[in-house]
């Protein structure tokens, strides 16, 4: 149900900043008021509000409760009727936005038989095949995907050894064209000789000082390293240098197969953790992606140090590299998020497999339940945290306005406690109808506003048959 307002309501909202400081009105031009049948806050008691509303202003919320009361009080305010359940955009805490191209690529060698020749015969060659319109395509692609199901902020991790100096603001063009939000960083390796690894270190530094000057509320940067058995100590001590005088941590990929824990015992006679440890990597501001082939020690080390580990399970069991013992981890204080590692941009799948692999996995259906639900709200709000200064992953006055509707009508009572149930049998198969973020709709019953979606597509299909050529 639309608000017979509804046309006007949208393209107001689009040029609402403009019109705002055009009529100097605090109120009314500026204001949405998005209403559903449930406002599902994630709020600190866990708050949901029948009939409930958010009120939206300069990109933030400014206020929520029952629709009825803030009707009443915003009178002026552009209605949107946005059925269903109304919750905030999820956040995605490791994505590869450049991996579209792969998607039906055939590979012309034997099939890789395992993780690093996954790397060998897929990623490195399809990454160093990328150009600068490609680049540019083949993220705008998975930021619609994002748009589509609800996913509103991304911590991406880019490479393109073909093209490296300037990468990061070709995505920076695509994030802002899609209208969401986004951390980008470059992965330094040294897989491409030193030189590319120099230029993979200025790519960083050149995008984290962008960043700081900027200060885009839409654009976070972190420092890329690709995974330390493509680093060398020399690289690795040059970005700690690097990086301290950025105030950046670090993000990541760290055991995600035991070939990386192999090489750092066979070369430095010790674990992937303990070395990155030793070596000054580790610590809160550093995302540790997988972790999938640590041990005890490793765990003691990720926990004194306070270092984010992101648990990706579907991307973990398409590489058949393992489960990560992500459970131990959390009970041992370890702060877990949740990823996709560029598998999917659909959050509510990643939440699916998680739900349901660690049970399979331990042969024990209680498992789980408990642990998911705070990787996926309650720490990717405070990865999200690391680079944003705006709260995200909850809606409350302060916090940006980066929600979402579904279409969703409960057959069952919907309250904090069967929230959880909720999302994991019914909303993670609902469609999402609307998409706002920082204010601004991106997407309503389910149409994408800012974006051409069939231009893109179009476009991207001609840029993959090239690349596939070259590849
Ligand atoms: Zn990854």
């Amino acid at each position: 149900m639309i608000d017979n307002r509804e046309d006007e309501t949208i393209d107001r909202n689009q040029a609402g900043e403009k019109d705002e400081r055009r009529t100097g009105r605090e109120e009314s031009i500026s204001d949405l008021l998005v209403i559903g049948d449930s406002v599902v806050t994630l709020n600190r008691s866990g708050e949901i509000i029948p009939r409930g509303a958010v009120l939206i202003r300069h990109g933030l919320i400014a206020d929520v409760g029952p629709a009825e009361r803030l009707q009443g009080e915003h009178p002026q305010a552009r209605r949107m009727e946005a059925g269903g359940v109304i919750m905030p955009g999820l956040i995605c805490a490791h994505m590869h936005l450049y991996s579209t191209m792969a998607r039906g690529m055939a590979l012309k060698d034997e099939p890789p038989a395992d993780f690093v020749q996954i790397l060998e015969r897929l990623w490195w060659r399809l990454d160093r095949a990328l150009q600068e319109e490609d680049i540019l395509y083949s993220a705008l692609v998975p930021l619609m995907d994002c748009i589509r199901h609800g996913t509103t902020a991304v911590i991406d991790h880019h490479a393109s050894p073909g093209c490296i100096a300037g990468s990061l603001d070709i995505l920076a063009e695509a994030v802002s064209q899609a209208g969401l939000r986004a951390s980008l960083c470059y992965e330094v390796s040294d897989r491409g000789g030193p030189e590319e690894a120099r230029a993979g270190i200025e790519e960083n530094v050149r995008f984290l000082r962008r960043c700081r000057q900027e200060e885009n509320p839409l654009l976070g940067a972190s420092f890329g390293l690709h995974a330390s058995f493509t680093l060398s100590d020399e690289t690795l001590q040059r970005c700690v240098e690097q990086a301290a005088g950025l105030g950046s941590g670090f993000h990541l990929h760290v055991a995600e197969d035991a070939a990386d824990v192999r090489d750092a015992r066979e070369k430095y006679g010790k674990s992937t953790v303990r070395r990155l440890a030793d070596l000054g990597i580790l610590g809160p501001r550093t995302l540790a992606i997988h972790c999938v082939h640590v041990d005890g020690d490793d765990i003691e080390q990720l926990a004194e140090t306070g270092t984010w580990v992101v648990h990706n399970p579907q991307s973990n069991c398409n590489n058949g590299v393992g489960v990560a013992p992500v459970l131990e981890m959390m009970a041992r204080g370890v702060p877990v998020g949740l990823g996709s590692d560029g598998f999917t941009a659909n959050m509510f799948d990643e939440i699916r497999t998680a739900n349901i692999l660690h049970k399979l996995d331990r042969h024990d259906p209680r498992v789980a339940y408990a642990e998911v639900p705070r990787m996926i709200f309650e720490n990717n709000r405070r990865i999200a945290g690391l680079f944003f200064d705006q709260p995200l992953g909850v809606i409350e006055p302060g916090a940006a306005a980066d929600i979402i509707a579904l279409d969703y009508d409960p057959a069952t009572p919907l309250g904090m406690g069967s929230f959880w149930g909720h999302l994991l049998f019914g909303l993670a198969g609902a469609r999402v109808e609307t998409t706002i973020v920082q204010g601004k709709i991106l997407m309503h019953q389910g149409k994408l506003l800012g974006l051409d979606e069939a231009e893109i597509c179009a476009r991207s299909r001609r840029l993959a048959e090239r690349l596939w050529e070259r590849f």
